[in-house]
């Protein structure tokens, strides 16, 4: 059985366009419902209240764009896209969506990374994306330099994005300020002259996901995704926001634009249909807290361990005014029934929804709608999206509140993997009703109590790991433990946590020659190694337990199914 979005769910009134950049889309009348609202700031930060105006926002975007060309010796209608990619190593900053579009003006690629990467990782990031210039900023710019360095991204193709922490910034490097200025010598840029089709075809971010299974790869993300999943989520919304009397918000973005749920459904979504969003760069209670009390923030836009971090924090969370708050979403992972009803309990006012997407998907399948909240599920599909639902062998499941593996069209299903046809071909598959996304979760379809229908995501049937909604590839993770002499074989799995969702816990065999070891000494290196050479979020908070064998099927796969039910077992036996 295909499942369709509910009948109360409008339809797209329009195909999203498949010839324009976002940037162009964003500040388009003819296609924006709801044209970007001049009268609002889009972005303004959480910390010192600085903002552009929209009119200044597209300005800034249109001159770093001169600059940028002017630099690199990009022209907008010269050259491969692949020839002109950017990275973004940033903390979010009321720029960011300026910088990203500015490359786009000049018909190339921008590839936002996690702020929390080590050099080594971010190295990676840019060499696999052929990354050319690198935008970052002061608080990380050690990490910067030395991944650019390792990547052959030259000093002065290092630009800075305005932060409020005070850091000495090295004379010879370039602000976007400095950008912006330049482009202002500058003559105008040619117009794009794109084909047909183009903005479907050609790819506008390289959002970084290990899919299924494997190493993290870069997923391409077309102009076209992007601009339909904005549309899909803003037109979604609609309905809610007409029910409750609301048109604009004040949203908080505090989830990080690298990726993509802080991309397309903070970033992109919120300013399209003309709301401010407070810009904060990264999670600190009293800040945030302070942020949502000053900007009188109507719209939390979060991931579960900040509600958790809330719960866990009420003497703090007292001090402030919270009363703008009306909505409380999150997505990225799984919200729990309990958290929500202690929420509800304390703010009894607010409606907590939840979202659910992926890289793959260019974000929002299904989102709760504050007319038809049917807790602790996540929504209903949202407009221009199909999903079926299927067992082990593939075989379609047509009953309710039976499990069975996600798969899922939409025109904001990205266009695969970035070299690398394998995954590809495994992750995005086509039959005689269109092209799928296998999305490698676990769902139920569910009945609200206005009768229509609901997903839950109730397992992962895929590797990954989600800490705080970052993702962690096992694979990873083992590729690099393996590179430890006192490693002979390893398994890396998800183990619950109070406070992260999830964490990743490794199981270790150690070769004959660690045997006169004590293993207490043995787990601190294994510990390190990754600390030494991880993003924090990926350090082993679920700690190391020795085993003699990893459990493998008979062509070498590790079978992670059986330690996680071993895991899940003692976890319940406590
Ligand atoms: P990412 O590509 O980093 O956004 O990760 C996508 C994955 O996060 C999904 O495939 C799910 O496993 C998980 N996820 C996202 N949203 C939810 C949600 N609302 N509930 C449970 N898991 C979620």
């Amino acid at each position: 059985m295909v499942f369709y979005p509910p009948p109360w769910v409008p339809k797209l009134p329009f195909d999203p366009p498949d010839s324009i950049t976002i940037g162009e889309f964003m500040r388009s009348e003819i296609y924006g419902r709801r044209p970007i609202d001049k009268s609002r700031n889009p972005f303004t930060c959480g910390l010192t209240g600085k903002t552009h105006t929209t009119t200044e926002a597209f300005e800034r975007s249109d001159l770093i764009a001169k600059a940028l060309g002017k630099i690199m010796g990009w022209e907008p209608n010269v050259d491969s896209p692949w020839d002109k990619v950017i990275g973004v190593f940033s903390f979010n900053t009321i720029d960011y969506l300026s910088v990203l579009h500015s490359v786009h003006r000049l018909s190339g690629i921008a590839t936002p990374a996690n702020v929390a990467y080590s050099d080594s990782e971010l190295e990676h990031q840019l060499k696999s994306s052929g990354a050319k210039a690198l935008f970052t900023c002061l608080p990380v710019l050690e990490t910067a330099r030395k991944a650019a360095k390792a990547a052959g991204i030259p000093e002065d193709k290092i630009f800075i994005m305005d932060l409020p922490y005070h850091a000495k910034k090295p004379a010879h490097l370039k602000t976007v300020d400095d950008l912006v200025e330049l482009g202002r010598s500058l003559p105008e840029l040619e117009p794009l002259r794109w084909s047909k089709g183009q903005g479907a075809r050609q790819v506008a971010f390289l959002c970084y996901s290990s899919g299924t299974s494997g190493l993290p790869k870069a997923v391409m993300i077309s102009h076209r995704n992007v601009i339909a999943n904005t549309m899909q989520y803003c037109i979604y919304e609609d309905v809610a926001r007409r029910k409750v009397g609301v048109e604009t918000q004040v949203e908080l973005g505090l989830l990080p634009f690298s990726h993509i749920y802080g991309l397309v459904v903070v970033a992109h979504s919120g300013t399209w249909r003309g709301d401010e969003v407070i810009v904060l760069p990264k999670f600190d209670l009293p800040e945030y807290l302070q942020a949502i009390e000053k900007f009188k923030i109507n719209h939390l836009l979060v991931v579960p361990p900040i509600v958790v971090r809330m719960l866990s924090s009420q003497d703090v969370c007292k001090k402030y005014d919270l009363s703008s708050v009306r909505l409380l979403f999150t997505g990225a992972a799984p919200l729990g029934k309990e958290t929500v009803e202690e929420m509800h309990r304390i703010y009894p006012t607010w409606t907590i929804g939840q979202g659910y997407g992926m890289t793959e998907s260019a974000t929002v399948v299904c989102s709760t709608s504050e007319h038809d909240v049917h807790q602790g599920t996540s929504g209903s599909l949202v407009p221009g999206t199909r999903a079926k639902i299927v067992d082990a062998d593939g075989k379609e499941i047509t009953d309710y509140d039976t499990p069975g593996e996600l798969l899922v069209q939409s025109p904001s299903v990205t266009l695969g993997y970035l070299n690398n046809e394998k995954a590809t071909s495994e992750a995005f598959f086509w039959d005689e009703d269109g092209r799928w996304l296998r999305t490698g979760d676990e769902v139920i379809v569910t009945k609200s109590a206005l009768g229509y229908e609901h997903l839950t995501i109730v397992d992962r049937l895929k590797e990954l790991i989600k800490v705080k909604g970052h993702q962690v590839a096992p694979a990873e993770l083992e590729a690099h433990l393996l590179a430890h002499p006192a490693v002979d074989d390893v398994a890396v799995i998800a183990v619950h946590d109070d406070r992260d969702g999830e964490v990743p816990k490794a199981f270790v065999v150690t070769p004959p020659s660690m045997a006169s070891r004590k293993d207490e000494d043995i787990a601190a290196e294994i510990i390190k190694h990754v600390q030494d050479h991880k993003a924090k979020y990926k350090w082993l908070k679920g700690g190391i337990e020795f085993i003699d064998a990893v459990p493998k099927s008979p062509s070498g796969k590790i079978l992670r199914r059986l330690l996680r039910d071993r895991e899940r077992e003692a976890r319940r036996a406590k």
